[in-house]
């Protein structure tokens, strides 16, 4: 570490924001904006105030999942309004500033550094017990970006099984380290299929490094998710709200809900 000036994360007014979480993945298609969401999801139903940054400037798939295709953030003053889901969960993202939403995002570098500092500088929050990131894939520039722009509590880790034997996952906590931030633990996403008629797990990628990795990085494991057809149907139909199995990453929500203010 050491390597970072201490930096100025300025606030608005109207924003309030009590923990500011990243959710990270090494490479894009591996689950993080679903692992963001349903963290939103659990955190929203046991009753905390809940929104997500939705930092994958390029590739935004937060405002699909929770139902606001199409939608169109509103401005008030010089201030950006968050969109709100039907359960409460407040959401910036690139999409919700595009004329189409199947547009695409042709923005350089530094255009998509200030819309980072936007949503969080310049869009009004409120009060929030819980700001989810939803950060770009990799652990490159736009992923510096975030961690120079925002006030970052702590960082989880989302892997796919195909992670776990690369050098990805020490790419993150390397990552993490330099910036001081602490990491909250792993996940493992699409790690096994439950075969629908006889409830066995089969682990297509082979057997599951995930004990191994958390041990040689001393991380916590704060869940390992199956392929679900169901849920990333649920995702695709804007109902992720409606349609997230109770219960599904409590190791996850305890921690995040465990941290102080
Ligand atoms: P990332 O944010 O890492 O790019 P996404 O969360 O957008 O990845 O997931 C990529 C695709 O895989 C999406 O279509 C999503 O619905 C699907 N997906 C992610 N996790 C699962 C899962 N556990 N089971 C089934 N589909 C999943």
């Amino acid at each position: 570490g050491g390597q970072t000036a201490p930096q100025e994360f300025e606030e608005n007014n109207l924003s309030e924001v009590k923990r500011v979480i990243a959710v990270l993945s090494g490479k894009g298609g591996v689950g993080k904006s679903l692992v963001t969401g349903s963290l939103a999801v659990e955190l929203a139903r046991a009753g905390h105030k809940v929104g997500i940054l939705d930092a994958d400037i390029t590739g935004p798939s937060i405002p699909k999942m929770f139902g606001m295709s199409g939608r169109h953030a509103m401005g008030l003053g010089n201030l950006l309004l968050p969109e709100i889901s039907d359960h409460g969960v407040k959401v910036m993202s690139s999409n919700l500033l595009l004329k189409n939403e199947t547009d695409p995002v042709l923005w350089r570098g530094p255009v998509i550094a200030g819309a980072i500092r936007q949503f969080w500088s310049e869009t009004s929050w409120g009060p929030l017990d819980y700001l989810l990131v939803d950060m770009p894939p990799g652990t490159a520039d736009v992923a510096l970006t975030v961690f120079q722009s925002l006030p970052v509590d702590g960082i989880v880790i989302v892997t796919s099984p195909q992670d776990l034997v690369s050098m990805i996952v020490a790419k993150a906590v390397n990552m993490a380290e330099k910036m001081n931030i602490p990491v909250l633990g792993i996940v493992e996403n699409m790690a096994y299929v439950e075969c629908p008629d006889c409830g066995k797990k089969i682990e297509v990628f082979g057997p599951s490094k995930l004990d191994a990795v958390a041990e040689q990085y001393g991380l916590e494991i704060l869940g390992r998710l199956p392929i679900d057809p169901a849920l990333a149907a649920a995702c695709d139909a804007g109902a992720i709200e409606d349609e997230l199995p109770a219960g599904l990453l409590p190791d996850a929500l305890a921690k995040v809900a465990g941290l102080p203010e």
